[in-house]
């Protein structure tokens, strides 16, 4: 489990020393066992200079050269003989595509993503919510309790269609970033929602920040233990911010939220809010800039299920 950025580092620096001290350890095997293919790489590798001094000073290449393709055709048929692999010269990597650098042409190979998702974890224990939490679970049936029509479809048509969207954002977040408030009351399923949309975002391994507005305003306290989470919910790919509202609203905490909010939509991040409040709440709560943010630059989106049975039962 990682507690900080330079854990992962640190576990990149000892995948890396493995790779290196099990390549050396297979490599002097083979060559105890095969002192003539020793002799060999050593040839070679003189031939490879040899080729190298002849073009700085301008000489033809061509002896060295055969001399090269020589040793290379006796190598080879060296090891099939004595039925060694043509990689046993090759360093083996656990993870090929960023060769255990964690970087992959200057992006975080998807390797280093997992290793930050298990950082955030700590604190967010979102892997162990999106094994519940995710599309493949989606159970459309769960939004047509309300039975009730609004402009002619069916609160489920209403949701099924939100749901081919929000996997659209997702799917194309590289593309085109999407900002999300998904507004509704306890048990509309707006928590669930989010947590599916993150969930497809790690599986197109994307980095995915999940935390609560409480645990989030917590990490930064100057006395918190731990890693505070900011840096984290600036750089991710996909931040998710749930139940905002809970928290007790200061201007510190307005202050903090502000920011992020605002960070993300100029850094052209993806974010994903929830919350219990309505539109006149939030402007009520987050007076100025934050309320803006939300309602303008926001897409909202109005989960209603409960809301909707309330009212049928009422006979309104
Ligand atoms: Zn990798």
């Amino acid at each position: 489990m990682f507690n900080s950025y330079d854990d992962i580092k640190r576990e990149y620096e000892y995948l890396r020393q493995g790779d290196y001290l099990r390549y050396d350890e297979k490599r002097n095997q083979i060559y105890a066992e095969n002192p003539k293919l020793r002799t060999l790489d050593l040839d070679i590798i003189k031939a490879y200079i040899n080729i190298g001094t002849a073009r700085l000073s301008k000489k033809p290449t061509d002896k060295a050269e055969a001399e090269l393709n020589r040793l290379k055709t006796e190598r080879s048929n060296y090891l099939k003989e004595h039925g060694i692999r043509d990689d046993y010269n090759e360093l083996k990597y656990v993870c090929d595509k960023c060769k255990d650098t964690g970087y992959v042409d200057g992006h975080k190979c998807s390797c280093f993503v997992q290793k930050e998702i298990e950082l955030f974890d700590n604190v967010s224990h979102f892997s162990q919510y999106i094994k519940e939490d995710n599309f493949d679970n989606l159970d459309l049936s769960y939004y047509n309790q309300s039975g009730i029509s609004i402009n002619g479809i069916t609160y489920k048509q209403y949701m099924q269609d939100y749901i081919t969207e929000f996997k659209n954002m997702v799917t194309n977040m590289d593309e085109e970033s999407f900002s999300l408030l998904l507004i509704g009351a306890t048990g509309t399923g707006k928590t669930f929602l989010a947590r599916c949309m993150g969930a497809l975002a790690l599986k197109n391994n994307k980095s995915v920040l999940y935390v609560n507005v409480n645990e989030y305003l917590n990490s930064l306290k100057p006395d918190y233990e731990g890693e505070p989470l900011k840096y984290h919910a600036i750089s991710c790919d996909l931040f998710i911010l749930d139940d905002l509202g809970t928290e007790r609203v200061t201007d510190y905490t307005n202050t903090e939220i502000n920011y992020i909010i605002d960070k993300r939509l100029n850094d052209k991040k993806s974010t994903i809010i929830t919350t219990n409040l309505v539109p006149d709440q939030i402007e009520e709560i987050y007076l100025g800039p934050t309320h803006s943010r939300l309602e303008n630059s926001f897409y909202n989106c109005y989960l209603a299920g409960d809301d909707l049975r309330r009212l049928k039962n009422a006979n309104i």
